[in-house]
């Protein structure tokens, strides 16, 4: 073979792969974002844009508990919550009495809540790539001994200033090869949603509100000329269903003596108990007769889930049905506060149920380069994230419950890149022939 014909080869190879290793991802986590709300796309001209050059998918699935920390870290490991070991927002070990809380609280920080998968910002570094993360929660720990280049740490409820900083950071980062990928984190959604519900003028405006700062976004992507070395993915952990708090809450201390209980941790949707040895079975009977609940013995918990074989899991797990609030007495609730509507935190919206139920679902949008334009995707499932994201980074996934054939479809066709690459190989090839 000839030393052109071998270029050319070597050329059609580079041509053929999907994703280039150098080209830069961008990642949004919008927490409690339900795959719904961008159904109509009238007067959202910044999700509108990405829906015309990119991919989305009809919505995504939750792992179980459809709650954030779970699929926080479902997202960015691939795997199942009994297989990464993060099953809840509040979490406690029985061998070293430890907990597990959500928000800022050093026992959450301790590697074992963490070390059970490696998320993707760890491999990545660990690869001697660059990670650059905006109020990302967890990004302040360090998991299997690795930290991102830089975080921000997580606080609550980031603003819309923070957002957009965040943004210019990110694309300044990344443009100038200080950073290969950067993950920015945005909370509003989900804190309107619990406050005012799904259905709320609150959420409508706060919806509003984040698409002008992805039409900022599409602003500075342009002028800093980086559309096509650049990839952009946004998710959600989970959606968010309407409460309604006066007819549907269930108050354990009604059916069960609460000093018979060793531990009980979270109230809502999914409430972790671990009764005392020699209550079990009376707890579990008195506890299987509530309604509009299931109660699970460990073992019991339905495969589907995931969940079971989750090192934290507790001895039973009560699970409410839809739009149903679990909690040891109304009374001791923060917001309760007599239920008036003008109690601080009053909460009508609330996720963690089944993750099959409707509005549990969130939404999956991306564009770049390396995805399809206006390209409509079927459902797919939190644990698939994490093959795409590495896909478009060029890095080998660790192995993962995620499924390729359900992601597959939105990237660029790779046999249509290799049939590309060839024509033009061959044509480069007569030119250069001798005569
Ligand atoms: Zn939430």
């Amino acid at each position: 073979m000839t030393r052109a014909a071998l270029n050319i080869l070597t050329v059609t190879l580079l041509l053929s792969r999907c994703c280039d290793a150098n080209r830069k991802l961008l990642v949004f986590l919008i927490d409690g974002f339900r795959y719904d709300y961008i159904d109509d796309l009238q007067n959202l001209a910044g999700f509108r844009e990405i829906v015309e050059n990119g991919v989305k998918v009809d919505y995504m699935t939750p792992d179980f508990p459809s709650l954030s920390y779970p699929n926080y870290y479902s997202l960015m490991t691939g795997r199942y919550c009994e297989v990464h070991q993060m099953t809840g927002n509040f979490m406690w070990d029985k061998d070293t009495m430890k907990e597990f809380l959500i928000g800022t609280n050093p026992d959450s920080r301790l590697p074992m809540w963490w070390d059970g998968s490696e998320p993707l910002w760890v491999t990545m570094q660990k690869l001697g790539k660059r990670v650059y993360m905006y109020y990302w929660p967890g990004c302040e720990v360090t998991i299997l001994g690795v930290r991102p280049t830089f975080c921000e740490e997580y606080v609550y409820n980031p603003s819309e200033k923070n957002l957009t900083d965040s943004m210019e950071s990110a694309l300044n980062m990344l443009k100038s090869d200080k950073a290969d990928m950067a993950g920015i984190y945005y909370e509003k959604i989900d804190v309107e949603g619990h406050h005012f519900g799904p259905r709320s003028p609150e959420i409508q405006r706060a919806i509003r509100s984040l698409d002008q700062a992805f039409q900022i976004l599409h602003q500075k992507i342009k002028e800093k000329n980086m559309r096509d070395d650049i990839n952009v993915v946004l998710f959600s952990d989970h959606g968010m269903t309407e409460l309604k708090w006066m007819e549907k809450v269930i108050e354990l201390d009604k059916y069960i003596d609460m000093s018979h209980i060793v531990k009980m941790m979270d109230r809502g949707p999914v409430v972790s108990v671990w009764p005392k040895q020699d209550k079990f079975e009376e707890i579990y009977r008195n506890l299987s007769s509530v309604d509009n609940m299931n109660v699970y013995k460990k073992q019991e918990i339905p495969h589907r889930f995931h969940y079971k074989n989750g090192r934290f899991v507790s001895t039973l797990t009560l699970v409410a049905e839809p739009g149903w609030f679990i909690t040891e007495n109304k009374a001791k609730l923060p917001f309760w506060n007599n239920g008036t509507e003008k109690a601080v935190g009053w909460q009508h919206g609330w996720h963690g149920y089944d993750n099959e139920f409707m509005d549990m679902r969130g939404f999956f949008l991306a564009q770049g380069p390396d995805f399809k334009t206006n390209f409509r995707a079927g459902p797919i499932r939190t644990v698939d994230v994490y093959n795409v994201l590495c896909k478009a980074l060029g890095i080998e996934p660790l192995p993962n419950n995620g499924s390729w054939s359900r992601v597959e479809c939105m990237l660029r066709s790779s046999a249509g890149a290799v049939r590309a690459a060839l024509i033009y190989s061959f044509l480069l090839l007569l030119l250069l022939l001798p005569h």
